[in-house]
């Protein structure tokens, strides 16, 4: 990687604060922000630098001010500010960011609420933080893009420099598609495109990664292999890389005076009893009420445990603003009452309660006191916590109680994994770490200290950026070349240039989008206008090889001067000819085919089989994605069986299957066609499997084009079939303006 690494969160590396007259400079305290601050600096010397964009925490009252604050972030943390008013950040920050997504993503739907002014604040500043990426981002730097606030920023960067490496980072838990699809339509498939901007996604666990691609199968569409999508002219990746943590630094910090020093103060005050520490920042994801409860149910029916253990509990505070937050602080003040009130007395205190951040020298020493971790939050998208806990520990010691909704727990199975909803389980959990055997916690933690130490921060941060640039150099056999610049250029002037053109168009999906049902496809107007002003151009000829029956075809097309093929080449109605079968193929298999695909029909809402001349297809575009897979496999498997040893030929085209006589496809009508011809200009296009057919056919030389995402051996790429119908009035004005001969 030569270049620099531009970095994009939503917090920046520094929160300046206003003190009386002046301003005050220190590093940000959140998780993300400093676990990253500690892999970019941590980096060997000689590796590229980096420079990090991220909102500083104030908006500046004056443009002296403005400036002082981007003058030091820049010259002393490598850092740009993105200020956003007060209103603005309300909108985008406490509104979407955490009034929707968190509570969505963290499957609190209920907490969940979506307002039109808070998802345009949301894109209003994504597009701000993607243009302060711009003005920094030269070319051989890679961005990193952070977390659910800036979901759209890679999208909106790859529009603007398609050739930077991108990375994406989810930080918190991808959501299963039932919770995701509870979005409205447009601002889910903005997000995931936004994502995908990115040449590569990265989540924390292999579900996350798992559900995101198949909220993008079912939003968008686009299949995956192995992690793998097809995007018209490149490819993007999602997978997963589980944040580690700086093991040395906490390994290090907990042998340390200062750290024995604090470490031996609090003891005194728990007087040698078993200690269960428990802390998280104040958010209902984290669990905190049910981990009181269980503790409660604990020490009532564990009698002799009552004087002999004490929970140390610290809440963090956070976005103490909302509702629910408010009232989850009261909440968890009522039960550290009545819990401290019931089994208390003036010789015993059951619970130490703070409601305030530690800073890193506490938080190893309250690490090092507990005997136990009660971890237990309902949903989270790694935890750093519960690494931090085993890496303090270097004795070995110490019973890490964890939630099976921490994305941690993927990692950490040696553990006591719980479920956060099932107090009894907890309490279950919470006799047998109590009385673990010293040997049995050292076993388990040995375990799970080795794989902390063997994937930590920087092989995270090293892993994933390596992966983003060998995502960003692949180029799969499928990869096309987009007709833009120079390739349009060239493919308009040989046009201009030739005297026996043919251009061989497919219809469906091809030079109109695929619609749900298929009468809804008419072809509009301005497409007419275009292939007859096409077919107009002397030593010109346009044949439309469809799918379509030959009806339709007719009543679409009729009028223009085209040649029509229909079924996939099964019928040609020539250039003011009559229709003609192309062979004279037999149908009367069609009767004992068609009972397998009706079947097929009956299971899959959605689905439809079309029966036409020579052959016979089974439609499923307007069924669930997963389950028509699904379906579509099993069908061609039976149909394969039924067909071997006869003249049949199952296709796979896009969301249909489709039984025909072999030996009839578009690639032998195409060239029917142009028997006899000497085209010195062929220009095929084509949007699913069908079309392959054709390409194969064309002699060397011909351009051959695909429209949409899928693999296919086509030379050139277009995105959206309006692309190609401007790219065919292009051929038109190029051919009227061509000079007279
Ligand atoms: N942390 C801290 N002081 C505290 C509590 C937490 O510095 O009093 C840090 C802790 O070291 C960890 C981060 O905050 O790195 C919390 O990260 P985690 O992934 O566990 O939870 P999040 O807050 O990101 O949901």
């Amino acid at each position: 990687m030569a270049g620099r690494i531009v970095v994009v969160s939503n917090r920046g590396p520094v929160t300046v604060s206003r003190h009386g007259g002046g301003l005050g400079f220190h590093s940000s305290t959140g998780g993300l922000a400093s676990g990253l601050e500690d892999y970019l600096e941590g980096r060997a010397d000689g590796t590229p630098g980096y420079i990090w964009i991220g909102w500083p925490g104030i908006a500046p009252r004056s443009s002296a001010e403005k400036e002082v604050v981007e003058r030091r972030l820049r010259g002393e943390y490598s850092s740009r500010p993105v200020f956003l008013a007060e209103s603005e950040f309300k909108d985008y920050y406490e509104g979407f960011c955490n009034s929707n997504i968190w509570p969505l993503f963290h499957y609190f739907p209920s907490y969940a609420s979506f307002e039109s002014t808070q998802w345009r604040a949301y894109r209003d500043v994504n597009d701000r933080f993607a243009e302060a990426a711009l003005s920094d981002l030269e070319p051989g730097d890679t961005l990193w893009v952070h977390d659910y606030q800036l979901m759209l920023v890679p999208g909106i960067v790859r529009k603007a420099m398609p050739e930077i490496p991108i990375g994406f980072f989810l930080h918190i838990p991808f959501p299963s598609y039932e919770i995701f699809r509870l979005l409205p339509s447009r601002c889910r498939e903005d997000l995931l495109q936004g994502m995908l901007g990115s040449d590569l996604v990265g989540f924390h666990t292999h579900d996350y990664t798992q559900y995101f691609l198949r909220c993008v199968l079912n939003v968008l569409g686009l299949e995956n292999d192995l992690g793998r999508l097809n995007l018209v002219d490149r490819v993007a990746e999602a997978d997963t890389f589980p944040m580690g943590i700086d093991f040395g630094r906490f390994s290090d910090a907990s042998g340390t005076g200062h750290v024995k020093g604090i470490l031996s103060g609090l003891r005194q005050k728990t007087h040698g009893k078993k200690v269960i520490v428990s802390v998280d920042r104040l958010d209902y994801t984290k669990g905190i009420k049910n981990r009181l409860l269980a503790f409660d149910s604990f020490l009532r029916n564990n009698p002799r445990w009552r004087t002999e253990v004490v929970l140390v509990m610290v809440v963090v505070p956070s976005r103490g603003d909302a509702s629910h937050y408010r009232q989850m602080r009261r909440e968890i003040n009522e039960l550290v009452g009545r819990i401290s009130g019931e089994f208390g007395s003036i010789d015993h205190v059951p619970i130490f309660f703070q409601y305030k951040r530690l800073d890193f020298d506490h938080l190893v020493a309250f690490y090092c006191l507990g005997d136990v971790a009660l971890i237990t939050p309902i949903r989270d998208g790694m935890n750093l916590i519960a690494k931090e806990f085993l890496a303090a520990r270097n004795d070995g010691t110490g019973v890490l109680v964890l939630s099976e909704m921490a994305g941690a727990a993927k990692e950490l199975g040696e553990s006591l994994l719980v479920n956060p909803n099932d107090v009894e389980g907890m309490v279950a959990a919470l006799i047998e770490a109590v009385e673990m055997p010293v040997e049995e916690q050292v076993r388990r933690n040995r375990i799970m200290r080795k794989r902390l130490q063997e994937y930590g921060l920087a092989e995270w941060g090293d892993d994933f950026l390596s992966s983003v640039a060998s995502v960003h150099g692949a180029r799969p056999d499928s990869a096309k070349l987009l007709l833009e610049g120079p390739a349009r250029e060239n493919l308009l002037a040989a046009f201009g240039a030739a005297s026996r053109r043919f251009m061989l168009l497919d219809y469906d999906g091809t030079l109109v989008p695929i619609e749900e049902v298929p009468e809804a496809a008419v072809p509009p107007a301005g497409l007419l206008e275009t292939l007859g002003c096409l077919a107009a151009v002397p030593g010109t000829d346009v044949v439309m090889a469809s799918g379509r029956d030959m009806s339709t075809l007719e009543d679409w097309f009729g009028d223009l001067d085209i040649h029509l093929i229909a079924e996939h080449g099964a019928s040609i109605r020539r250039r003011n000819g009559e229709w003609e079968p192309i062979r004279h193929a037999s149908d009367e298999w069609k009767s004992r085919v068609a009972p397998i695909l009706d079947r097929s029909a009956r299971r899959l809402p959605g689905s439809f089989v079309e029966e036409k001349r020579y052959s016979i297809a089974w439609h499923y575009r307007r069924s669930d994605p997963e389950f028509a897979a699904v379906m579509a496999k099993k069908l061609v498997d039976d149909l394969m069986q039924f067909t071997a040893n006869t003249n049949l030929q199952v296709m796979q085209g896009r969301k249909v299957v489709e039984v025909r006589s072999k030996g009839v496809d578009k690639g032998s009508a195409a060239l029917e066609t142009m028997a006899g011809e000497q085209p010195d200009f062929i220009f095929a296009a084509g949007d699913d499997r069908t079309d392959e057919d054709l390409f194969a056919a064309l002699p060397e030389g011909a351009y051959t084009v695909s429209i949409g995402p899928l693999k296919s051996r086509a030379e050139f790429g277009l995105r959206h079939p309006d692309d190609l119908v401007s790219l065919l009035r292009e051929m038109c004005a190029v051919y009227a303006a061509r000079p007279e001969t």
